[in-house]
Protein backbone atom coordinates (compact mmCIF):
# COMPACT_ATOMS: atom_id res chain seq x y z
CA UNK A 1 0.00 0.00 0.00
CA UNK A 2 0.90 3.09 -0.99
CA UNK A 3 -1.54 5.47 -2.59
CA UNK A 4 -4.39 7.60 -0.92
CA UNK A 5 -6.57 5.59 1.42
CA UNK A 6 -6.58 1.91 1.27
CA UNK A 7 -9.60 0.99 -0.30
CA UNK A 8 -11.60 -2.48 0.06
CA UNK A 9 -14.72 -3.38 -1.52
CA UNK A 10 -17.04 -6.79 -1.08
CA UNK A 11 -18.35 -8.22 -4.47
CA UNK A 12 -21.53 -10.30 -3.32
CA UNK A 13 -22.08 -11.28 -7.16
CA UNK A 14 -25.14 -13.23 -7.49
CA UNK A 15 -25.70 -14.41 -3.57
CA UNK A 16 -27.54 -14.07 -1.19
CA UNK A 17 -31.22 -14.33 0.55
CA UNK A 18 -33.04 -11.68 2.54
CA UNK A 19 -32.32 -13.38 5.12
CA UNK A 20 -28.75 -14.58 4.73
CA UNK A 21 -28.17 -10.90 4.03
CA UNK A 22 -29.22 -9.50 6.97
CA UNK A 23 -26.83 -11.27 9.04
CA UNK A 24 -23.72 -10.40 6.84
CA UNK A 25 -25.14 -6.75 7.60
CA UNK A 26 -25.07 -7.43 11.55
CA UNK A 27 -21.75 -9.03 11.15
CA UNK A 28 -20.40 -6.13 9.11
CA UNK A 29 -21.88 -3.94 11.79
CA UNK A 30 -20.82 -5.36 14.62
CA UNK A 31 -17.04 -5.66 12.91
CA UNK A 32 -13.73 -3.35 14.06
CA UNK A 33 -13.07 -1.60 11.14
CA UNK A 34 -10.17 0.66 11.23
CA UNK A 35 -10.45 3.83 10.20
CA UNK A 36 -8.18 5.06 7.82
CA UNK A 37 -10.02 2.66 5.13
CA UNK A 38 -12.12 3.38 2.25
CA UNK A 39 -14.53 0.22 2.71
CA UNK A 40 -17.39 -0.40 0.20
CA UNK A 41 -19.85 -3.07 -0.62
CA UNK A 42 -21.69 -4.24 -4.01
CA UNK A 43 -24.88 -6.29 -2.83
CA UNK A 44 -27.42 -7.61 -5.72
CA UNK A 45 -29.47 -4.63 -7.09
CA UNK A 46 -32.78 -6.24 -5.54
CA UNK A 47 -30.76 -5.68 -2.24
CA UNK A 48 -29.29 -2.78 -2.43
CA UNK A 49 -32.02 -1.01 -0.44
CA UNK A 50 -32.72 -3.46 2.02
CA UNK A 51 -28.64 -3.36 3.05
CA UNK A 52 -28.81 0.41 2.76
CA UNK A 53 -31.64 0.87 5.70
CA UNK A 54 -29.65 -1.58 7.74
CA UNK A 55 -25.64 -1.35 7.25
CA UNK A 56 -23.60 1.38 9.14
CA UNK A 57 -23.15 4.54 6.90
CA UNK A 58 -19.63 3.71 7.44
CA UNK A 59 -19.86 1.00 4.56
CA UNK A 60 -20.45 2.70 1.13
CA UNK A 61 -22.66 0.77 -1.42
CA UNK A 62 -21.55 0.16 -4.97
CA UNK A 63 -23.18 -1.59 -7.76
CA UNK A 64 -21.91 -4.35 -9.58
CA UNK A 65 -22.73 -2.36 -13.19
CA UNK A 66 -24.84 0.32 -14.22
CA UNK A 67 -26.25 1.20 -17.89
CA UNK A 68 -24.41 2.48 -20.65
CA UNK A 69 -27.00 5.59 -20.43
CA UNK A 70 -29.69 7.50 -19.06
CA UNK A 71 -32.48 5.20 -18.19
CA UNK A 72 -35.42 4.54 -20.45
CA UNK A 73 -37.04 1.10 -22.81
CA UNK A 74 -33.93 -1.04 -21.71
CA UNK A 75 -35.44 -4.26 -19.87
CA UNK A 76 -33.76 -5.84 -16.94
CA UNK A 77 -31.74 -2.91 -16.84
CA UNK A 78 -30.21 -0.48 -13.64
CA UNK A 79 -29.76 3.15 -14.67
CA UNK A 80 -27.09 5.32 -13.00
CA UNK A 81 -29.72 7.80 -11.90
CA UNK A 82 -31.49 4.93 -10.17
CA UNK A 83 -28.10 3.78 -8.90
CA UNK A 84 -27.83 7.42 -7.45
CA UNK A 85 -31.28 7.92 -6.34
CA UNK A 86 -31.02 4.85 -3.60
CA UNK A 87 -28.04 5.99 -1.86
CA UNK A 88 -25.12 3.94 -4.00
CA UNK A 89 -21.50 6.12 -4.33
CA UNK A 90 -19.90 3.34 -6.41
CA UNK A 91 -20.34 1.03 -9.66
CA UNK A 92 -18.11 -1.81 -10.45
CA UNK A 93 -17.75 -1.93 -14.29
CA UNK A 94 -15.87 -3.99 -16.80
CA UNK A 95 -15.94 -7.13 -14.24
CA UNK A 96 -14.27 -9.98 -15.80
CA UNK A 97 -17.87 -12.44 -15.29
CA UNK A 98 -19.28 -9.53 -17.32
CA UNK A 99 -16.55 -9.44 -20.25
CA UNK A 100 -16.39 -12.89 -20.40
CA UNK A 101 -19.63 -14.38 -19.60
CA UNK A 102 -22.24 -11.53 -20.78
CA UNK A 103 -19.36 -10.70 -23.39
CA UNK A 104 -19.42 -6.75 -22.07
CA UNK A 105 -16.70 -5.27 -24.71
CA UNK A 106 -14.16 -2.67 -23.79
CA UNK A 107 -15.67 0.41 -25.89
CA UNK A 108 -19.33 -0.48 -24.09
CA UNK A 109 -16.69 -0.51 -20.71
CA UNK A 110 -15.94 2.62 -21.69
CA UNK A 111 -19.10 4.09 -22.07
CA UNK A 112 -20.50 2.73 -19.04
CA UNK A 113 -17.58 4.41 -16.93
CA UNK A 114 -18.16 7.66 -18.75
CA UNK A 115 -21.89 7.78 -18.17
CA UNK A 116 -21.13 6.59 -14.60
CA UNK A 117 -19.20 9.34 -13.47
CA UNK A 118 -21.30 12.37 -15.61
CA UNK A 119 -24.02 11.00 -12.64
CA UNK A 120 -21.72 11.58 -9.81
CA UNK A 121 -20.89 7.46 -8.75
CA UNK A 122 -17.57 6.93 -8.29
CA UNK A 123 -16.20 4.05 -11.03
CA UNK A 124 -14.28 0.88 -9.88
CA UNK A 125 -13.25 0.13 -13.54
CA UNK A 126 -11.54 -3.56 -13.31
CA UNK A 127 -9.11 -4.90 -15.83
CA UNK A 128 -7.17 -8.19 -15.76
CA UNK A 129 -5.82 -10.86 -17.94
CA UNK A 130 -7.44 -14.66 -18.90
CA UNK A 131 -5.00 -17.62 -17.59
CA UNK A 132 -4.47 -18.01 -21.87
CA UNK A 133 -3.14 -14.48 -21.89
CA UNK A 134 -0.57 -14.47 -19.35
CA UNK A 135 1.05 -18.02 -20.57
CA UNK A 136 0.95 -16.24 -23.97
CA UNK A 137 2.88 -13.53 -22.53
CA UNK A 138 0.10 -10.84 -23.28
CA UNK A 139 -0.09 -9.90 -19.64
CA UNK A 140 0.60 -6.17 -19.61
CA UNK A 141 -0.78 -5.88 -23.45
CA UNK A 142 -4.84 -6.99 -22.36
CA UNK A 143 -4.09 -4.80 -18.85
CA UNK A 144 -2.71 -1.52 -21.12
CA UNK A 145 -5.59 -2.47 -23.53
CA UNK A 146 -8.38 -2.23 -21.00
CA UNK A 147 -7.31 0.99 -19.78
CA UNK A 148 -6.92 2.73 -22.95
CA UNK A 149 -10.70 2.02 -23.32
CA UNK A 150 -11.51 3.31 -19.77
CA UNK A 151 -9.00 6.38 -20.71
CA UNK A 152 -10.46 7.14 -24.15
CA UNK A 153 -14.19 7.37 -23.14
CA UNK A 154 -13.58 9.13 -19.30
CA UNK A 155 -12.88 13.02 -19.01
CA UNK A 156 -11.27 12.31 -15.30
CA UNK A 157 -9.58 9.66 -13.70
CA UNK A 158 -10.85 11.91 -10.32
CA UNK A 159 -13.41 9.51 -9.32
CA UNK A 160 -12.17 6.00 -10.45
CA UNK A 161 -10.30 2.99 -8.42
CA UNK A 162 -8.43 0.49 -10.80
CA UNK A 163 -8.87 -2.78 -10.07
CA UNK A 164 -6.48 -5.57 -11.27
CA UNK A 165 -7.94 -9.14 -11.25
CA UNK A 166 -6.38 -11.86 -13.04
CA UNK A 167 -9.60 -13.38 -14.17
CA UNK A 168 -7.80 -16.85 -13.61
CA UNK A 169 -7.27 -15.95 -9.57
CA UNK A 170 -11.31 -14.77 -9.73
CA UNK A 171 -13.06 -17.55 -7.63
CA UNK A 172 -10.68 -20.06 -8.35
CA UNK A 173 -8.93 -19.89 -5.17
CA UNK A 174 -5.51 -19.53 -6.70
CA UNK A 175 -4.57 -15.95 -5.61
CA UNK A 176 -1.58 -14.28 -7.74
CA UNK A 177 1.66 -14.18 -5.53
CA UNK A 178 2.35 -10.77 -3.91
CA UNK A 179 5.53 -10.01 -6.72
CA UNK A 180 2.99 -11.44 -9.54
CA UNK A 181 -0.20 -8.46 -8.33
CA UNK A 182 2.92 -6.01 -7.46
CA UNK A 183 4.88 -6.35 -10.58
CA UNK A 184 0.77 -6.01 -12.62
CA UNK A 185 0.43 -2.58 -10.67
CA UNK A 186 3.50 -0.99 -11.23
CA UNK A 187 2.88 -2.11 -14.54
CA UNK A 188 -0.36 0.19 -14.99
CA UNK A 189 1.00 3.09 -12.38
CA UNK A 190 3.49 3.76 -15.07
CA UNK A 191 1.40 3.84 -17.80
CA UNK A 192 -0.79 5.57 -16.13
CA UNK A 193 2.29 8.07 -15.66
CA UNK A 194 2.96 7.84 -19.21
CA UNK A 195 -0.61 8.21 -21.24
CA UNK A 196 -2.56 10.18 -18.55
CA UNK A 197 -0.25 12.23 -16.02
CA UNK A 198 2.27 11.69 -13.58
CA UNK A 199 -0.58 13.15 -11.01
CA UNK A 200 -3.39 10.68 -11.61
CA UNK A 201 -0.47 8.05 -11.66
CA UNK A 202 0.72 9.28 -8.26
CA UNK A 203 -3.30 9.56 -6.94
CA UNK A 204 -4.94 6.69 -8.46
CA UNK A 205 -5.42 3.57 -5.90
CA UNK A 206 -5.11 0.48 -7.74
CA UNK A 207 -6.61 -2.53 -6.00
CA UNK A 208 -5.91 -5.89 -6.20
CA UNK A 209 -8.62 -8.83 -6.85
CA UNK A 210 -8.43 -12.43 -6.84
CA UNK A 211 -9.14 -15.26 -4.12
CA UNK A 212 -8.08 -12.71 -1.33
CA UNK A 213 -8.71 -13.98 1.64
CA UNK A 214 -8.01 -13.49 5.55
CA UNK A 215 -5.24 -15.44 5.15
CA UNK A 216 -3.24 -14.14 2.41
CA UNK A 217 -4.39 -9.99 2.54
CA UNK A 218 -1.65 -9.18 4.66
CA UNK A 219 1.57 -10.25 2.70
CA UNK A 220 -0.36 -8.51 -0.81
CA UNK A 221 -1.05 -5.28 1.52
CA UNK A 222 2.02 -4.98 1.87
CA UNK A 223 3.24 -4.24 -1.59
CA UNK A 224 4.04 -0.71 -2.91
CA UNK A 225 1.53 -0.39 -5.02
CA UNK A 226 -1.18 -2.33 -3.68
CA UNK A 227 -3.73 0.63 -2.85
CA UNK A 228 -6.34 -1.98 -0.98
CA UNK A 229 -8.95 -5.01 -2.70
CA UNK A 230 -11.82 -6.20 -4.82
CA UNK A 231 -13.00 -9.39 -2.81
CA UNK A 232 -15.53 -11.70 -3.97
CA UNK A 233 -16.00 -14.87 -1.93
CA UNK A 234 -14.87 -13.94 1.30
CA UNK A 235 -16.67 -10.60 1.38
CA UNK A 236 -19.67 -12.99 1.94
CA UNK A 237 -18.21 -13.35 5.63
CA UNK A 238 -18.25 -10.56 7.93
CA UNK A 239 -15.36 -11.47 10.30
CA UNK A 240 -13.23 -12.28 7.13
CA UNK A 241 -14.14 -9.11 4.90
CA UNK A 242 -13.08 -7.33 8.43
CA UNK A 243 -9.62 -8.87 8.37
CA UNK A 244 -9.43 -7.99 5.33
CA UNK A 245 -10.22 -4.37 5.46
CA UNK A 246 -7.76 -4.18 8.68
CA UNK A 247 -4.88 -5.88 6.99
CA UNK A 248 -3.20 -2.65 5.97
CA UNK A 249 -2.74 -2.11 9.31
C1 LIG B 1 -14.18 -10.66 -7.74
O1 LIG B 1 -15.10 -11.20 -8.30
O2 LIG B 1 -14.04 -9.43 -7.87
C2 LIG B 1 -13.27 -11.48 -6.95
C3 LIG B 1 -12.10 -11.02 -6.69
O3 LIG B 1 -13.73 -12.73 -6.54
P1 LIG B 1 -12.97 -13.77 -5.53
O4 LIG B 1 -12.43 -12.95 -4.39
O5 LIG B 1 -14.03 -14.72 -5.11
O6 LIG B 1 -11.86 -14.40 -6.32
Amino acid sequence: AGTGTFFVGGNWKCNGTKESISKLVSDLNNAKLEDDVDVAVAPPFIYIDQVKASLTSRIEISAQNSWVGKGGAFTGEISAEQLKDIGCKWAILGHSERRHIIGEDDQFIGKKAAYALSQGLGVIACIGELLEEREAGKTFDVCYQQLKAFSDAVPSWDNIVIAYEPVWAIGTGKVATPQQAQEVHIAVRNWLKKNISEEVASKTRIIYGGSVNGGNCSELAKQEDIDGFLVGGASLKGPEFATIVNSVT
